[in-house]
């Protein structure tokens, strides 16, 4: 039985990735400081004997015995993380600093949850690992642009300094349920709108383009990586190449939910990339990995979970309006 860190395990694509682990047979520990994740992710987890939970932030070193570690504690929407950029980009240089110190100290492979965000506003289409990205290293997305380049960085120094086993994914847009409904991403927003017949909010002029892929894909992406041969250690490119406009997105949420809503065009957000689309070829080639689950089908499943977390969540605003 290999005993497992899952920093940011209590967050979206955290808690799926310990629900597998577990489910593999493992000993996991959740590492998170619950900044946007939430302890009902992982509520169901708590009583299975494999499992624990440590409230930790990842800035302030921790020793723990651990033989793998994935590192994916860092917020991952806009507005999340442009809610406080000083502390994404400690998150993204000293946590991952700790995280590292952990892998050196204990001989555990790290695999870093890195993002296609460190293409920027790309000039090259499909985005290849082999390209090194177009990014503003003084706008509002660059703390956590930049601090994810310098994470894969400290990644690739403590492996050729060090020694460590370390392992690099660049995670393109992920959606599916647990996905925190006030992130601000665009799935999250759309089918939130669309299900309360709210006014659907297109940036822009819905011209940009995002490829999307379902969450249960990316984890088993990330299982393939992290037991990949020594040798391949990325950064390698995982997420889904159908690519659709923002505009083709809200008119599929709004068909799929047999929604009311009408589109609103809105302000589009500074520095926000017009195209992205991976290019899997390399997860294909080295890990035999490729996404198995479609748009609409993904979606489908999305939206249910969407039906009923607005369920709970009116349910509770409910009965603490009654109070
Ligand atoms: P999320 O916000 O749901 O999860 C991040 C988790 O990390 C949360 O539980 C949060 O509380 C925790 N966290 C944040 N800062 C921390 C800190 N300093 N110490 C300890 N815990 C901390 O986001 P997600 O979508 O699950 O993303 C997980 C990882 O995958 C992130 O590193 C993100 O950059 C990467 N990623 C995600 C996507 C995506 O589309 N979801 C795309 C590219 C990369
Ligand atoms: N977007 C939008 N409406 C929303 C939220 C996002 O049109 O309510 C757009 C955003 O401008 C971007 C795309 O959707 O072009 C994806 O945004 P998201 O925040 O989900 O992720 P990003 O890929 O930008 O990190």
């Amino acid at each position: 039985m290999k005993r497992i860190l899952v920093t940011g395990g209590a967050g979206f694509l955290g808690s799926h990735l310990c629900e597998r682990l577990l489910s593999e047979g493992n000993d996991v520990i959740c590492l998170d400081n619950f900044f946007t994740g939430d302890k009902s992710n992982i509520a169901h987890l708590l009583k299975l004997p494999h499992f624990e939970l440590i409230r930790h932030d990842i800035i302030n070193s921790i020793y723990l015995e651990v033989d793998e570690i994935y590192n994916l504690a860092c917020p991952a929407s806009p507005v999340h993380y442009q809610y406080n950029p000083i502390k994404t980009i400690k998150t993204n240089v000293i946590g991952v600093i700790n995280v590292l110190g952990i892998a050196k100290r204990t001989k555990a492979k790290v695999l870093q949850a890195s993002t296609s965000e460190v293409y920027g506003d790309p000039e090259v289409h499909p985005q290849s690992e082999s390209y090194w990205g177009k990014v503003n290293p003084i706008g509002i997305r660059s703390c956590y642009d930049e601090g994810k380049r310098a994470a894969e960085c400290l990644m690739m120094d403590y492996r050729r300094q060090n020694a460590v086993n370390t392992k690099i994914v660049r995670i393109f847009n992920t959606y599916g349920p647990r996905m925190a409904m006030n992130d601000g991403r665009v799935v999250s927003n759309f089918i939130t709108q669309a299900l309360q017949n709210k006014n659907i909010t297109v940036y822009g002029d819905g011209s940009h383009t995002r490829s999307f892929c379902y969450v249960d894909d990316i984890i088993e992406g990330l299982i393939k990586m992290m037991n990949s041969a020594d040798d391949f250690y990325g950064p390698v490119n995982i997420g889904n190449s159908e690519e659709f406009t923002i505009l083709e997105l809200a008119k599929t949420v709004i068909r799929l939910t047999k929604s009311n809503s009408r589109i609103e065009f809105l302000p589009l957000p500074t520095d926000d990339p017009a195209r992205r689309k991976p290019d899997t070829t390399l997860a294909k080639e080295k890990i035999n990995w490729s996404p198995k689950i479609n748009l609409e089908e993904g979606l489908i499943k999305t939206i249910e979970y969407f039906r009923g977390a607005l369920k709970i969540s009116c349910n509770d605003t409910r009965r603490w309006k009654e109070k």
